[in-house]
């Protein structure tokens, strides 16, 4: 979608700080990070939110944590946190799937 930020960073035409890219996903550092450190995975299929996940597209979401679950341990994250905001009252300011990775400091529960 040419009007999606998310999707302008994938095909480069907004540069990132990548972490890790696949042929389903792409990990690159938040900009204004909230933890030392948070990086986001993104599904390169423009999908919503969470709201927007089937069986047609639950895939990708799998593969996606198998690639946090990877990406922590290369990076030596004993715990972290990953989040996704669904909707505007929840913080949702991207729309395009998004988890958080966040790692570093001390985290209360729950949530603001
Ligand atoms: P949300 O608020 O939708 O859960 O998360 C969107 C995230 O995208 C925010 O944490 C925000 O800092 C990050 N973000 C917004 N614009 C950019 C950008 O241009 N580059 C990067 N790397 N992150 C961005
Ligand atoms: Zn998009």
């Amino acid at each position: 979608m040419s009007d999606c930020l998310f999707c302008r960073i994938i095909s480069g035409e907004i540069p990132s700080k990548k972490v890790y890219e696949d042929e389903v996903c792409y990990a690159f550092y938040d900009i204004d990070p909230q933890a030392p450190v948070h990086f986001l995975v993104i599904p390169k299929e423009h999908i919503q939110s969470v709201s927007q996940v089937s069986e047609a597209n639950a895939a990708a979401v799998g593969h996606i944590f198998a690639v946090i679950a990877r990406l922590a341990g290369e990076l030596g994250l004993e715990s972290y946190r990953v989040v996704s905001n669904i909707g505007d009252q929840a913080g949702q300011s991207v729309h395009h799937l998004h988890f958080h990775v966040l790692s570093g400091r001390d985290m209360t529960w729950p949530p603001g």
